[in-house]
């Protein structure tokens, strides 16, 4: 299965992904991860990269999906794979299945944290993360409205949309909404 997973940071995306990855057999991609990889290394990319996160902004979508496309054409991805973080724009999305199709392939589902804004402040101020000042949080925030927002119109006109509520009840409770969402589109 290729699934998509769609939140604001700090809505359980990471959690709930290695419980999904665990279960499916496959690997779990986190394009923010990735890219903390790339930027450690310091190569010429890497700190081009450092540059957009550190300051909360999004990375060129040329960038991410050169990065990220190579690594979806690995043979550990060849049964499917769990993506958290990409796409987060409806540019970004429209790239992914052109480039899908291209391969004669689609995505299975997409999955929506829903989590309240209380919720989410908490949770980040708890991670504590060097990128996760209080401004930088709200520009994060205020970046996911904006941009990665209008990705749940975009997967909903193509019928593949399931929300789950990832503030409600414990990770385990979460993960069972999950496990029967995919039951049902499996
Ligand atoms: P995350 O851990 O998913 O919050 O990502 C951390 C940072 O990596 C983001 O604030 C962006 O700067 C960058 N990033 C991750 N995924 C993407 C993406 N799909 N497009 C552009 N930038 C991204």
């Amino acid at each position: 299965m290729r699934i998509v997973l769609i939140g604001p940071p700090g809505a359980g995306k990471g959690t709930q992904s290695a419980l999904m990855a665990k279960k499916l057999q496959v690997p779990h991609l986190s394009t923010g991860e990735i890219l903390r990889t790339v930027c450690a290394e310091k190569s010429e990319v890497g700190l081009q990269a450092a540059q957009y996160m550190e300051r909360g902004q999004l990375v060129p979508d040329g960038m991410i999906q050169e990065i990220l496309f190579k690594e979806l054409c690995s043979p550990a991805c060849e049964a499917g794979y769990i993506l958290d973080g990409f796409p987060r724009t409806v540019p970004q999305a429209e790239e992914f299945d052109a480039w899908l199709e291209r391969r004669g392939s689609s995505l299975s589902l997409v999955l929506e944290f829903r989590v309240t804004e209380e919720i989410l402040l908490e949770r980040l101020a708890d991670r504590g993360r060097v990128d996760d000042g209080r401004e930088i949080i709200r520009k994060r925030m205020q970046q996911y409205d904006d941009l990665t927002h209008p990705l749940l119109e975009y997967y909903k006109d193509r019928g593949i949309l399931h929300t789950v509520h990832g503030g409600v009840g414990s990770a385990e409770d979460v993960f069972a909404k999950i496990e029967q969402i995919i039951e049902n589109v499996s």
